[in-house]
This record gives C-alpha cells, sequence and structure tokens, in this order.
C-alpha cells in the first residue's frame, strides 16, 4: 500500500523546502524527499557556506584598517579552519531546517524519488524502497556542476565547488580559480582573503552575462584591484591536468599556468537524472532544464518545475520565487505568472552588488525617465 499526500516534492534545496513550508503552512499534506544532503545546493555547497567565507573575508579586509585606527597586531588567515567553521554554520542551519519541517507535520523522506507516473513516486534507499501517491509534484531538483571539456574534476586537485565543501581544502596556497560569472568573482575575492594566492582566469570580462550597470561594475573593479586582484581576462583553457603535486592549466594561446589546486567556477547545469521523467509525461529542453509554462506548469498538468532543474537563471532567489509561485497556482487552482525583473540577483565579492527590476535599456524602453544616481557601500 502506498501513502497518499496532496503535494510531494522532490529536492529538498531553496525551492522544494520552501515550497514544502509554504504548502504545510496552507493546511495541505505535504512529503519532500531528499537523496542527498537536507537543504540542497545552496545550504550545503552554495550560498551558506560562502556566505560564511565571505563574512571571514569581510572581516579580513576590515583589518587592513585597524592600523590606521590605532588596533596593533598582525591577523592572518587560516583556511582549514574558515573551512571547519563554515561546516559549523552549515550543521546549525540544517538542524533548525530540518526541525521546522518536522513541527509542520511535512513527511521528509531521504532516498532517491523517481516519477513511476504523473501521480506516482518511488523513493529508494539502500535498504528498501516505498511508494507515494500524490495529487500534485513539485520537481525542484536542482543542478550539478558543469565541467569543461578537456578538465576532469580530480579529488584534491582540480575542484568543481560542490567539492570545495565535501571535504576540507588541498594543501598548497597557489590556487587557479576558473570562471568570470558571478561564483568566479566571489571566489577569487574570498580565496585571496583567505590567505591564497590566486590566478583568476576568465574568457570574457567578469559578470558580463548579469545585468549589473556598468557603474556597478566597475566600482567591484576597483575594489578588487585594491586587493590585488584582477582577472587573466581572454584566457580560454584548453586543459588542466594534475602534474606531479601540481596541477597545470593549458590555455589557447599555449601559456601553462602551474598551482596547487585549480577551482573550476564554470557554471551548472540542470539535474533531473534518474527522476523518471518521460515516464510521468515530463519533456525537457535541448540543454535538459524542465520544460514548463508560465505558470511553472510542466508538460504533465499536476507537476510543477522549479529553481536550478528548470530555471537558467540558476540562483536561490529564483527558486524560492519559483516555489512561491508554484505553490500558490496549486492551491488556489490559478495561472499565475511571474515577472522575472523582481527576482534580485547578487554578489557577495570585494563589495557586495544587488540589483532588482529594470535595467536602464528595459526602463527607456517602458517609457520611464533615466537613472539619476547609483550608490555604492564599500
Ligand atoms: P538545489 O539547491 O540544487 O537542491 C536540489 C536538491 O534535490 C539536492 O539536495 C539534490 O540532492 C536533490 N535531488 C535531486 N534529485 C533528486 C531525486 N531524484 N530524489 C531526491 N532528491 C533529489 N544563489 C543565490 O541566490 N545567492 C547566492 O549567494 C548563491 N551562492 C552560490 C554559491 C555557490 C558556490 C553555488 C554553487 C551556488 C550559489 N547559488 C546562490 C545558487 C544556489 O545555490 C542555487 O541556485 C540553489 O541552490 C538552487 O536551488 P534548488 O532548490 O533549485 O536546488
Amino acid at each position: 500500500m502506498s501513502d497518499k499526500f496532496d503535494i510531494a516534492v522532490i529536492g529538498s534545496g531553496p525551492g522544494g523546502y520552501r515550497a514544502a513550508v509554504l504548502a504545510a503552512l496552507r493546511g495541505r499534506k505535504v512529503a519532500i524527499i531528499e537523496k542527498q544532503d537536507w537543504g540542497g545546493c545552496c545550504l550545503n555547497r552554495g550560498c551558506v557556506p560562502k556566505k560564511a567565507w565571505h563574512h571571514t573575508a569581510q572581516l579580513l579586509a576590515a583589518s587592513q584598517q585597524f592600523a590606521a585606527r590605532g588596533i596593533r597586531g598582525s591577523l592572518s588567515a587560516d583556511l582549514d579552519v574558515a573551512w571547519d567553521h563554515q561546516e559549523q554554520v552549515v550543521q546549525t542551519v540544517q538542524d533548525s531546517y530540518v526541525n521546522y519541517m518536522k513541527r509542520l507535520g511535512i513527511t521528509a523522506l531521504t532516498g532517491h524519488a523517481c516519477l513511476l507516473g504523473p501521480h506516482t513516486l518511488s523513493v529508494a534507499r539502500p535498504d528498501a524502497s516505498q511508494h507515494l501517491e500524490s495529487e500534485y509534484v513539485i520537481l525542484a531538483t536542482g543542478s550539478a556542476p558543469a565541467e569543461l571539456p578537456a578538465v576532469r574534476p580530480t579529488p584534491g586537485r582540480i575542484l568543481t565547488t560542490d567539492m570545495l565543501f565535501d571535504a576540507r581544502p588541498p594543501e598548497g596556497r597557489r590556487v587557479t580559480v576558473v570562471g568570470g560569472g558571478v561564483i568566479g568573482t566571489e571566489f577569487a575575492y574570498i580565496l585571496t582573503l583567505l590567505g591564497c594566492e590566486v590566478t583568476w582566469l576568465t574568457s570574457g570580462t567578469p559578470l558580463a552575462k548579469t545585468r549589473f550597470s556598468p557603474q556597478a561594475l566597475s566600482t567591484l573593479q576597483r575594489a578588487l584591484r585594491h586587493h590585488g586582484i584582477a582577472p587573466r581576462s581572454g584566457a580560454r583553457v584548453n586543459a588542466a591536468f594534475v602534474d606531479g603535486e601540481e596541477v597545470v592549466t593549458r590555455l589557447s594561446d599555449g601559456t601553462e599556468i602551474r598551482s596547487d589546486w585549480l577551482l573550476l567556477g564554470t557554471g551548472r547545469r540542470p539535474y533531473t537524472e534518474g527522476l523518471g521523467l518521460a515516464q510521468a509525461g515530463v519533456l525537457t529542453d535541448e540543454h535538459g532544464f524542465v520544460v514548463r509554462n508560465a505558470s511553472l506548469q510542466t508538460s504533465a498538468p499536476n507537476i510543477y518545475a522549479i529553481g536550478d532543474c528548470a530555471s537558467p537563471q540558476m540562483t536561490a532567489n529564483q527558486a524560492l520565487a519559483d516555489a512561491t509561485l508554484a505553490v500558490d497556482n496549486i492551491i488556489a487552482g490559478g495561472n499565475k505568472t511571474q515577472e522575472p525583473a523582481w527576482v534580485p540577483e547578487v554578489v557577495y565579492s570585494a563589495v557586495e552588488l544587488a540589483r532588482i527590476g529594470l535595467d536602464d535599456e528595459q526602463a527607456e524602453d517602458e517609457g520611464f525617465e533615466p537613472a539619476v544616481g547609483f550608490a555604492a557601500f564599500e
């Protein structure tokens, strides 16, 4: 016999967690299934541990002003201790998160969920498996690191950001950071402040694919330069491999960079492996994203998709906004849609950048007056 639920949520990252909580608060019988770590990428390998490190980096940056203020003594970073600290932070948040779901009466199941049909799921664990029936299903299975064709992640040497938070950082402080997106821009700063000697490789201008204004980006560039951090732009990585105690990164112009380890900040891909999408009639696009309409409904009308598995934006803010909309549409039976401009974008680097709403061009297109000012807090 299988258990029956109003809403079954697959994945417990920010998207899945918020969906489960909102549905339970509105009186629905909810199951949430997680195959790995409660809290998903954001809590265990993303936003939360990164922000713990970013805060440490900011404290170190502030300490550079101490002498001028009459505070004597020198401070230096210990990357291993900083790693242990982020792990404690993650554990504390995870405990309260799991506890809150329990208090709301959400059924939290550990195991790999697979759709057997639009209303039926199996949850597999090494020791057993069970079946669930659910009127609605929300897919929130997130993403996995996207790899470069000629670079094989290698524990202790060539790391994805997931691997960085799965084990203490490798020995050695010469680090190559690859990527000019948000993650590369954040880790080039964080690792430098935490005592690493960073070579930062970007193929184009950092953050070029974001919608931050030129003023915001040049403020960030200036702040990075103040800490001696500058990207090596136009650097296309052809290959990276382990050579004895070092990692060699070979660029398209033939240059070789030697470091102790390498961090790949080269993006993520939607993760839907073993999810049984075809069995439930759920389609994916050519990049692997779950296809959904503007109300976040997939090609199976009772199945919704939220967060990284369905959205190229791939931020926790997007996953949270999706969760709110999907639960609203399920419970109210409506077809509300999202206004993407109202999902915030953030960067935690040498300055913290945040933006929301229209950019200058969109505002002009919609007939608004040009922006008059820009505020930066350093
Ligand atoms: P995820 O958080 O990826 O969670 C999906 C969960 O589903 C996982 O736990 C997975 O184990 C589980 N799962 C998958 N398949 C199954 C299955 N078949 N059965 C059961 N469980 C399954 N975003 C921000 O907004 N701000 C930030 O500061 C920020 N910093 C980041 C820093 C880093 C280093 C990284 C890598 C990302 C960062 N992000 C940030 C992005 C953010 O972490 C993701 O966008 C967010 O976690 C996506 O949430 P999600 O709910 O879609 O999926």
